[in-house]
């Protein structure tokens, strides 16, 4: 008996080292080979794209529970019903503001989320004159680029990704340590008013936060689901993008993207975070280009035609092992306390 408890209590320590170990094996994340495809089949326009950038901008700046943000909200419901994408909103208040995510699409059936705030920070801390930091920023990129690259997907996704994809424009991501405020206020909320069908529907999460800056230098994000970047990069790469999208590491951001993570949902945060005029006065539409927002708009344009075609999977098999790891901890446990047991048993006989 005592060999047979010590021979699976072996085997089991061996598994649970081992648990850890083997996922690292498995998720080496080698590139999917992709078809290379012609740029001119795709269309997203860059110069339409900026034209909405703009427009945001012409709302001036827009800090949640601002009339320009609801102004400009409007603005971007008005836009996706003109396409015809169906439309809901989110509204609820936080710390005294009202919050406004909208939703368009597929909002029951979510197979892909593309994403990016609207809103813009209140606050342009990184101004180097303090006199200068307590105003709001105008946020041609941060928020304007993402919002802007949204809408032109919107017009030139196909009818049928309305039935499964959502555009997702999030409130209240950009006011952290503000006041009390936390950042990602409004994706948040998103995710959590999700419930577990439509979580474990949801194939991938893109976020577009500041690519719409002239010099663009895409990094790959530290959070973000390795082989969903792998994929993205690597589309980018067969259109000519690969002076944009950086296959090295960048840097880990709390973003958008990290409640869509934590639920266990594959996601991606593309963003240059070399920016400048982050968080300054500075954030403003010439500093922006119609070409970025372009390469980016294509490649996701790209990446969602395919993954409607041909579903492929980006959920990280690390999460089966954790569970196989719990259940193994639990039968060691259960295994170690029969054995007392049983030696005291002996004992007392
Ligand atoms: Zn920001």
């Amino acid at each position: 008996m005592q060999r047979w408890n010590s021979l699976v209590s072996l085997l089991i320590i061996t598994a649970l080292v081992a648990s850890p170990i083997i996922p690292i094996f498995e998720t080496s994340y080698s590139l999917i080979p992709h078809p290379v495809v012609r740029s001119d089949s795709l269309e997203f326009n860059g110069t339409r794209a900026f034209a909405y950038l703009e427009a945001q901008c012409a709302f001036g700046p827009r800090p949640p529970g601002s009339d320009n943000l609801t102004r400009c909200g409007n603005y971007v419901i008005s836009t996706l019903e003109t396409l015809g994408w169906p439309v809901e909103q989110q509204n609820w208040t936080h710390m005294g503001t009202p919050l406004r995510n909208i939703i368009a699409g597929a909002a029951d059936l979510p197979r892909i989320v593309l994403l990016a705030h609207y809103d813009t920070r209140p606050r342009a801390d990184n101004e180097p004159d303090p006199i200068n930091q307590s105003q709001h920023i105008l946020g041609a990129n941060d928020g304007g680029s993402g919002t802007a690259a949204l809408l032109e997907l919107a017009a030139v996704l196909p009818d049928t990704a309305k039935n499964s994809v959502v555009l997702l424009f999030v409130d209240a991501e950009d006011s952290g340590g503000i006041n009390g405020w936390e950042w990602i206020v409004g994706s948040t909320y998103y995710v959590n008013s999700l419930i577990v069908n439509q979580v474990a529907m949801i194939e991938a999460a893109i976020l577009l936060d500041m690519m719409g800056d002239a010099d663009l230098q895409l990094k790959r994000e530290g959070s973000s689901t390795p082989n969903l970047v792998d994929n993205l990069w690597e589309t980018a790469a067969n259109l000519g993008y690969d002076n944009l999208f950086q296959n090295i590491p960048g840097y880990t951001l709390v973003d958008d993207h990290r409640p869509f993570l934590q639920a266990g949902i594959p996601a991606v945060d593309i963003i240059d975070f070399d920016y400048p005029y982050w968080h300054t006065l500075e954030d403003t539409p010439d500093k922006c280009s119609p070409d970025s927002l372009e390469a980016v708009g294509r490649v996701v344009e790209q990446f969602v035609q395919e993954q409607l075609d041909s579903p492929l999977t980006f959920r990280n098999p690390l999460g089966w092992w954790i569970v196989i790891g719990s259940a193994s901890l639990v039968c060691l446990v259960v295994i170690v306390v029969l054995y007392i047991r049983f030696r005291r048993s002996k004992h007392t006989m």
